[in-house]
């Protein structure tokens, strides 16, 4: 038998968690094998963030020229979606050929195939047996079926709601308000689909801001979204003028139809650990399929880290990054731990950004907590872009003047949350945020009156 293959570091998926260590890995000088049973990148670049944000992006151009009539601009403009996703397709291919680029620059070896455990820091693949000093965990999560709808021709889960090309459905019911959901809902809305969105919460983004998700509710029930909260969907039945469904309120009671033509499933994902052997490693799983970590990304086996979507929530692409940074560095013997600030963004138009925490989660912390919010209405930048819906809203401690969250809807609002994020590493007051000159006009101009709001002395408002 030939002898086993003998490496520093396996990592086990190349999505954002697992690239990022392999790389970092191979930097700080350690021989690193990546394992891949897909394709190279992961749910974000194939499947997820890249192709979602291509589709948005295609979505509010076409939105933009509707906008655009009010200054004078007529175009009749019409969509190939046959060339849409062409685009989206080379779009992903560029980037995932990137990561093969960067892997191989960085003689990081890939092979292809599915791992599996068979002793404590020993894998097979395909038949083969690899070894390593440390093991990363980087198989990040699959979409959740929900009860009643199994994925099918009808029925479906995110990825194949991204094949546009193959037709947009009249009516199309998306359930779930998380970030997914949303930007679904208003990519096929844009596209011509009536939409109705259910989310089972009393609000959409329930882990957010709930006054900034309301905020972003209304504009998207403005361009003809049916935004239903506190109702859940339980079944459906095929008939000949479509599906029909049966909602529910959330707390049970009279149920109603509605008639759609395709469902779109969108209330969460789980963790990928299964056929992986982790018993064989003595790697533990939680009671919802993830692999519990310490901040240095540690598992419950020697050697052995978990990153990413596999490893614990939130399930977002620069999590999973720079946990795979801070796996990687651990694995190379230096000390590094997971201590950031992570914040989430959802794409739609206005965007919805946050980072920190909300007034309910500083209450909770024990914080007297103080708000400041800027209207965009009262933002130049934002009327000369034909859009004045959102606002920024800061979350402070009334007694050391602590920032302590920021949340926004408005356009750009993914790209402003960093300045917030920043502020937030870095233990900025709001004093702080409002002494920054920000250029105007620009967006990131109501960040420094939300913080100048919050001291009730904001110039653009009047202060009450
Ligand atoms: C529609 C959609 C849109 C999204 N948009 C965003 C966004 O805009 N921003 C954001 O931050 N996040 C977004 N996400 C979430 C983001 O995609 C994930 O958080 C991220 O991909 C997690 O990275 P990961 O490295 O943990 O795992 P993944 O990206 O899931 O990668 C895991 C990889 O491991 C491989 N693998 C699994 N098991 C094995 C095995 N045993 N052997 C070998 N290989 C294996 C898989 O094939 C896969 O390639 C989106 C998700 C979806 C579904």
């Amino acid at each position: 038998m030939a002898a086993m293959e003998r490496y520093d570091l396996i990592v086990i998926g190349t999505g954002p968690g697992g690239y990022h260590a392999a790389i970092r890995a191979a930097q700080l000088g350690l021989k690193v094998l990546a394992v891949e049973a897909a394709e190279v990148g992961g749910v974000c670049l194939n499947v997820g963030c890249i192709p979602t944000k291509a589709l948005l992006h295609a979505a509010e151009t076409l939105h933009h020229l509707k906008v655009a009539e009010g200054f004078g601009l007529k175009a009749k403009p019409e969509l190939d979606l046959k060339r849409l996703g062409a685009w989206r397709d080379q779009v992903v291919g560029r980037l995932t050929g990137g990561v093969g680029t960067l892997l191989k620059g960085n003689k990081v070896e890939l092979l292809r195939g599915f791992a599996r455990f068979v002793g404590p820091t020993e894998v097979e693949v395909e038949g083969k047996r690899y070894g390593a000093k440390s093991l990363i965990l980087a198989t990040g999560s699959e979409p959740i079926e929900l009860k009643g709808f199994p994925f099918g021709e009808d029925v479906w889960d995110s990825t194949r709601a991204l094949r546009v090309e193959e037709g947009i459905p009249k009516r199309l019911l998306v359930i779930g308000g998380g970030a997914v959901g949303l930007e679904f809902g208003q990519i096929y809305r844009r596209l011509g689909a009536e939409v109705t969105l259910i989310e089972y919460m009393p609000e959409i983004l329930p882990q957010g801001d709930p006054e900034t998700a309301g905020l972003l509710r209304r504009a998207l029930e403005k361009e003809g979204i049916r935004v239903r909260t506190r109702t859940k969907a339980v079944g459906y039945e095929k008939k000949k003028d479509g599906l029909h469904v049966r909602l529910e309120p959330a707390e049970g009671g009279e149920p109603e139809t509605l008639v759609v033509d395709k469902v779109l499933v969108a209330v969460g994902r789980r963790p990928r650990t299964q056929g992986l052997g982790l018993e064989k490693a003595g790697v533990k799983v939680d009671e919802r399929g993830f692999i519990p970590v310490n901040a240095r990304m540690e598992t419950s086996a020697p050697g052995v880290y978990a990153i990413g979507d596999v490893a614990r929530p939130p399930l977002l692409a620069h999590k999973a990054m720079k946990e795979g940074l801070v796996a990687a560095e651990n694995a190379a013997g230096r000390e590094s731990a997971f201590d950031y600030q992570v914040p989430s963004v959802v794409y739609t138009s206005p965007e919805w950004a946050g980072v920190g925490l909300t007034e309910e989660g500083a209450k909770r912390a024990g914080y007297k907590v103080k708000v400041g919010k800027f209207p965009l209405a009262a933002s130049g930048r934002a009327l000369t872009l034909g859009g004045a819906e959102g606002m920024v809203k800061a979350v402070g401690d009334e007694e050391t003047d602590l920032l302590l969250g920021v949340f926004i809807v408005g356009p750009q609002a993914g790209e402003l949350i960093a300045e917030a994020t920043l502020a937030l590493e870095m233990g900025a007051t709001v004093t702080d945020l409002a002494l920054t000159v920000h250029a105007h006009p620009t967006l990131s101009e109501g960040l420094m009156e939300a913080a100048e709001a919050f001291h009730k002395q904001a110039i653009h408002i009047l202060s009450r």
